[in-house]
């Protein structure tokens, strides 16, 4: 990283970055407000061992950066931020911690609402929220992953649809890789949907589950990569459409629920000189953020359902749209949002 925050390449125009360094609890943490221009900027606070700053403020960059996009695709009032906290979130976790985090929200006035993440829990976020009321996903009613699962459902019929004119899943062949909170929802809606089952997960008691419940056939994790399906499923890991996978996998469509599946940006349109219909992830996977907007914002409950489907709609806006310009649908994708977001 170079010296500049300005310079940095993962600056994207953001409004605002704020340091926070609170002596008595040990917090070490970044906030980064990317775009506010849709309503105050949400997304999750990510706790990590970072091997150094730069690493932290490159993650906070990208990430918030993210949530702009994915927000704005998903069609709700709100904008994009992150915040990260530096340190083991193993070890170094105290209520002192979050309540610190929560006072510097609260200094935010609004500007950003933060939830759990990666490395941190509805728990941690109770103590934020002794401090703060500018803090969303307490767990009031439950995991978001079903709604993330949701969406991905819905994408995937709308990319088999789009791509292979099939109304049904019916005897389709889904890879899917990690059957974790979205992962198993995800594969029990496709398995009743008709289709069948290839996984790979590297906890045991997942795959013998998805063989009892849902007949899946089990792959060691590497060989999902090479199994012929119509529909990869990447649900654990990013960045997992990259130059090695993309030389082997044998699917007509991507349709998963991980964060950032292309490794670089170039993938995307690889996988449209491929003929493989890719379905971005930030639009797919935006299920859990419309239930914890919802539930932030004090929308009925009972609508979160019917805004998740629409997803559907919008991937296929996305997929006609990237079929009529030549263009990868990642590429149209970010053209959506920025539409959005920019006007
Ligand atoms: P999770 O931790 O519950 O599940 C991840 C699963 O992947 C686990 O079963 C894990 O054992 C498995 N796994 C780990 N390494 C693997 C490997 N090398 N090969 C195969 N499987 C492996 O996480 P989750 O909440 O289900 O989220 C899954 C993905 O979706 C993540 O990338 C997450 O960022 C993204 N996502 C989740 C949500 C949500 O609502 N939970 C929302 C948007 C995006």
């Amino acid at each position: 990283m170079s010296t500049f925050i300005f310079n940095e390449h993962n600056f994207d125009d953001h409004e605002q970055v704020v340091f926070v360094s609170e002596p008595k609890s040990g917090l070490r943490a970044i906030i980064a407000v990317h775009n506010t221009h849709l309503g105050p900027a949400m997304g999750g606070c990510r706790m990590w061992k970072y091997a150094n700053e730069a690493q932290a403020v490159n993650d906070v960059l990208r990430l918030s950066r993210g949530m702009t996009y994915k927000n704005a695709v998903a069609g709700l009032p709100i904008g994009g931020g992150k915040s990260v906290i530096i340190g083991d979130p193993k070890q170094d976790k105290t209520p002192a911690l979050f309540e610190a985090l929560g006072e510097a929200l609260e200094r935010l006035g609004g500007r950003y609402v933060t939830a759990e993440d990666v490395g941190t829990s509805p728990a941690d976020m109770a103590h934020v929220a002794r401090k703060t009321s500018y803090v969303a996903g307490l767990g009031a009613s439950g995991d978001p992953s079903p709604y993330t699962a949701l969406g991905c459902f819905v994408g995937a019929q709308a990319a088999v649809k789009h791509h292979l004119k099939r109304d049904s899943l019916d005897g389709l062949v889904v890879a899917l890789q990690g059957l974790g909170h979205v992962g198993y929802d995800y594969a029990r809606r496709l398995r009743a949907a008709g289709a069948k089952l290839i996984v790979a997960d590297i906890d045991q008691a997942a795959l013998q589950r998805a063989q009892e419940e849902l007949g899946a056939q089990v792959v060691s994790i590497d060989a999902i990569y090479d199994v012929e399906a119509d529909i990869y499923a990447p649900c654990a890991l990013g960045a997992t459409l990259n130059p090695d996978t993309l030389a082997r996998l044998k699917v007509k469509i991507v349709a998963g629920a991980a964060n950032n599946q292309l490794a670089t940006a170039d993938i995307g349109e690889l996988l449209r000189k491929k003929d493989i219909l890719y379905a971005p992830d930030f639009v797919i996977n935006a299920g859990g953020i419309i239930k914890v907007c919802y539930e932030y914002l004090n929308k009925p409950e009972s609508d979160v359902e019917a805004h998740v489907c629409t997803i559907g709609n919008t991937l296929t806006e996305v997929f006609e749209r990237a079929e009529r310009e030549g263009v990868a649908t990642s590429v149209v994708a970010d053209r959506v949002a920025e539409k959005r977001f920019k006007s």
